[in-house]
């Protein structure tokens, strides 16, 4: 199970599967219990055990892309991380499985990642714990040797003794009962890749939240904070994911960067040629980091009027085809827009406006949504840039339509 959508995928081939072979099969009035998790089948038969064989072998017939692994036994099995035991008066008894070639792979106390998370595994193992034993004394045994694991693993005493306690406090019916997931709409998640400096992003962040608070529509809205892994070592060093090669090159091999005239075309000659814009309202700097020109197509673009204002704008097509839109806007008057009411108050001609390409928003091999990402960053230029009107020509950022 190598990519995220793998387990999705099985889950919509095993229910298939389930619906047309498993419910009606010749083997099912056998079947007593039957559980899957993703691809993992638990099964209490009432059959015999030549009956056993014949639905192992049946059940490998019924589809080409699947084929089954039977594992059998009369008193004790496995299933996931739970072992299951028949007792002679036949109750099941339960408790937690570990294969005894398993290493001790708990994350490591002294690992970088966030402390709450290291401080709360000891109690959310012992919860785990707890689920899978069925009675208390085969929980107090096992919960010894996950106190030794953890030990080994460097996490401090009082960390592992208020875990236990805390699980002490839980009801196993409890604990094995569902629980729906909340949702809050007026709760935002804010996702950030964890670091030392984190802590700090997500205080100043708390610190300032009345100000998002004060956008309209935005009053109800909190917020919670949640880190997603960086990159690892092995990731940075071998990327799974092939580096894009630029398609323009000069004799030399390398790709110059910045924004060119293609040469031969009706916007060439209003095109600013650059390698880097330095924002005249906000004195931003950016260096530019693709090779774009009239022809390229999904890109954020600059248009500068003669008193310098700017309209930030993306487009999916080419920016000529997107540029030339824009001119006929402002040939026929159309007033919607802020920069035509501009250029019609300012007295400004087309002829004296300038254009140029920003930045390229890349097609993501992971796939994703092109057209969002495109409009998130437009809305991140626009902010950044500071060009909303007054100070710009573009229309108010749309805060709603980004966090939702
Ligand atoms: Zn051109
Ligand atoms: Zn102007």
């Amino acid at each position: 199970m190598g990519a995220t959508m793998a387990p999705t995928i099985a889950n919509l081939f095993m229910t298939e599967f389930e619906q047309e072979w498993i419910h009606h099969s010749p083997f099912v009035s056998k079947i007593v219990f039957y559980k899957r998790y993703i691809d993992d089948i638990f099964i209490l038969w009432s059959g015999t055990e030549q009956e056993l064989h014949l639905f192992e072998k049946w059940i490998n017939t019924c589809d080409e892309n699947i084929q089954f692994v039977l594992n059998y036994n009369f008193v004790e099995i496995s299933f996931l991380d739970v072992s299951l035991k028949k007792m002679e008066d036949g109750a099941i008894v339960t408790t937690v499985f570990k294969k005894s070639t398993d290493r001790n792979t708990m994350l490591h106390f002294d690992s970088a990642h966030p402390m709450p998370l290291k401080n709360s595994l000891p109690f959310s193992q012992f919860l785990r714990y707890k689920r899978n034993c069925s009675n208390t004394t085969v929980y107090r045994q096992q919960s010894e040797k996950l106190k030794l694991d953890l030990k080994n693993r460097g996490y401090p005493n009082k960390c592992i003794k208020t875990g236990f306690k805390r699980a002490l406090y839980y009801d196993r019916d409890a604990l094995l009962t569902p629980q729906p997931k909340s949702q809050d709409e007026n709760m935002i998640t804010c996702v950030t890749q964890y670091s030392p400096w984190s802590r700090k992003i997500i205080q100043a962040m708390r610190h300032h939240w009345f100000l998002i608070k004060m956008i309209p529509g935005m009053q109800d809205i909190e917020f919670r904070a949640a880190y997603s892994r960086s990159q690892n070592l092995k990731e940075i060093l071998s990327p799974s994911t092939l580096k894009d090669v630029e398609h323009s090159q000069t004799i030399d091999g390398t790709t110059p960067l910045g924004h060119f005239r293609c040469g031969h075309c009706k916007i060439c000659d209003q095109t600013l040629e650059l390698k880097e814009y330095i924002c005249t309202q906000t004195q931003y700097r950016y260096r530019m980091y693709n090779f774009t020109t009239c022809q390229t197509d999904h890109v954020i673009y600059i248009i500068r009027c003669p008193c310098n204002k700017i309209y930030v704008g993306q487009t999916t097509r080419s920016f000529k085809l997107r540029i030339g839109e824009h001119k006929s806007c402002l040939k026929n008057k159309k007033l919607s827009a802020p920069i035509v009411l501009h250029c019609i108050q300012k007295n400004h001609d087309v002829k004296e406006l300038r254009w140029f390409v920003l930045e390229h928003v890349k097609r993501d091999i992971r796939g994703g949504d092109r057209e969002r990402s495109l409009y998130k960053k437009e809305q991140e230029w626009i902010f950044k840039l500071k060009s909303e009107e007054p100070d710009g020509l573009n229309s108010k950022i749309e805060w709603n339509s980004l966090i939702h």
